[in-house]
């Protein structure tokens, strides 16, 4: 076991749970024990969002300027030490995300995320309003309070981050959890936070435990004022259902089936590299990856070949490998899942063009391997063309009238983004206007950066952005000041 047996991180201390119960986390490609972390329970959460709750005068109380300066420095340093040496191999390990990949975003994504929240930690502006009486009005952003904080597995360290920072920047306090999959990756940000010696006891705990146990309890908990929540749509009912009672802030981030549509003047080059870098990027494991692809009969043919030349050069392999473009599924059960959805189109007669056979050999069998794969001849009333499939999976239609691209394009449950390929920019921005999604691209796809707010609408997401100014306010509530000017 590299990593032995780990504590949790409650006010400070390195806890066991209060029921002494551990879980073994795995390596994903070979199914070896990885470390065991606490199996947390509902004591353990009690604990935490105490010491969140103390911690929040405290944390509150600092300046602008100091909780900026810990942000910042974190940033740096997640850059320049911790992260470059512990997070690609975990990544890889933990979830199957090949290390070399998950530089960019698990590393400098993730120290983005504190430098971005750092800056604007400072910039947190109100208003004066003014008044026609003898009243001043002052609104200002406070901090939301004690938040849980509940994230999946796909990228862990880019989305903790995201939410541990945003909230920190705001003013606020925190108990993490995130699946067991990823238990010994919050463990270890939790060894990088301790580090700081700035922050003070219990602004941030973390815990290691089920979401059907400890995660409903933490969404439920009277003294938690606001749920930072990543996941899928499903879970986000149940954590809505669960916080209602107590009438919690919600910020809400879920699933996608995200329409990439593709017009005959489109560079088709640069749309099949980033298009299939978003589709096979951890293998299909992504919120943003393109779900359904639109594309105009007239280049059909052309994009489908470079596509499966582009798929086909890909490398499936160990994650730990520098040569491996794609590592294993993250479970058993979610391989169950993807494979379902494959047999699913076979059977509701989608063409298979490409890949949807389990990898197996010597290098595959301790893991759940599947490549890249590509389905045409797709209609609308199938599973694979209406449901979010999150792996390595393809989905193609062909288009020959623009309105009835984009009335199919709009008519889904979800609305996380969506995509536009062509020369002509101000058609694909006036087209784009009837999309119903948080975030839209033209001649790109799924950017996802520090700067730029990212988030939902419909089922992918309630609540507001992640990112950017506009996420750090998504963690404060407003609040407006009357004074009276006759004393
Ligand atoms: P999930 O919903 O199964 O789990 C997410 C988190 O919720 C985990 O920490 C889990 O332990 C916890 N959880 C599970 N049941 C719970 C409950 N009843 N109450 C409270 N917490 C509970 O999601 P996943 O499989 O880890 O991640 C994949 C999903 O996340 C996909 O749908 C993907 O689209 C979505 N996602 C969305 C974004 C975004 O920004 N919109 C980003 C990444 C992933």
């Amino acid at each position: 076991m590299i990593y032995g047996n780990m504590k949790m991180w409650i006010n400070g201390e390195w806890v066991n749970a209060e029921s002494g119960k551990t879980f073994a986390v795995k390596n994903v490609t070979t199914g070896e024990d990885l470390g065991t972390v606490p199996l947390a329970g509902k004591a353990d959460v009690d604990k935490a969002v105490a010491a969140a709750r103390a911690a929040f005068p405290v944390w509150s109380g600092r300046t602008a300027n100091q909780r900026s300066d810990l942000l910042l420095k974190m940033g740096e340093k997640l850059r320049n030490e911790f992260g470059k040496k512990e997070v690609p191999p975990l990544s890889a390990m933990e979830h199957g995300l090949p290390a070399h990949l998950a530089f960019g975003p698990d590393v400098m994504g993730a120290s983005g995320n504190f430098i971005q929240a750092g800056a604007y930690a400072r910039h947190i502006e109100g208003h004066y309003i003014p008044s026609s009486s003898d009243r001043m009005y002052m609104l200002e952003r406070v901090p939301a309070g004690v938040c849980a904080l509940i994230t999946p597995w796909n990228l862990p360290f880019f989305l903790m981050v995201q939410k541990v920072a945003l909230s920190l920047a705001a003013g606020c306090t925190s108990v993490l959890k995130v699946p067991s999959i990823n238990a010994i990756s919050s463990l270890k940000l939790a060894e990088f936070l301790s580090s700081f010696e700035e922050l003070p006891k219990g602004a941030v705990n973390i815990i290691t435990g089920p979401g059907s146990t400890v995660g409903t309890y933490m969404a439920e908990h009277p003294g938690i004022d606001c749920v930072g929540f990543t996941g899928s749509t499903e879970t986000g009912v149940e954590i809505m259902k669960a916080a209602a009672p107590t009438l919690k802030k919600l910020v809400m981030e879920l699933g996608g089936k995200n329409p990439a549509i593709i017009f005959p003047d489109a560079n088709l080059d640069r749309a099949v590299e980033v298009l299939g870098h978003h589709q096979f990027f951890n293998c299909g494991q992504a919120c943003g990856s393109p779900g359904r692809y639109y594309i105009h009969e007239d280049v059909f043919d052309e994009f489908l070949e470079k596509y499966l030349t582009h798929a086909k050069h890909l490398k499936v392999g160990d994650p730990l490998k520098p040569d491996s473009d794609m590592g294993p599924l993250v479970s058993k059960e979610h391989f169950d899942n993807v494979m379902k959805y494959i047999g699913s189109g076979k059977e509701q007669g989608a063409k298979l063009v490409l890949g949807g056979e389990r990898l197996t050999g010597p290098e595959y069998d301790n893991g759940y391997f599947i490549p890249p794969t590509v389905f045409t001849d797709v209609t609308p009333d199938m599973k694979i063309y209406r449901e979010e499939i999150f792996g390595p999976v393809a989905v193609m239609l062909k288009w020959n009238d623009e309105a009835e691209v984009m009335r199919l394009a709009e008519d889904n449950n979800y609305g996380l983004t969506a995509s536009i390929w062509s020369k002509n920019v101000a058609r694909a921005l006036t087209l784009g206007k009837g999309l119903t999604v948080g975030t839209f691209s033209v001649n790109s796809h799924n950017f996802i950066a520090a700067e730029a707010p990212w988030g939902g609408v419909k089922a992918s997401g309630v609540g507001g952005r992640e990112g950017g100014y506009q996420g750090v306010l998504e963690y404060t509530v407003q609040k407006m000041t009357t004074v009276c000017l006759i004393e």
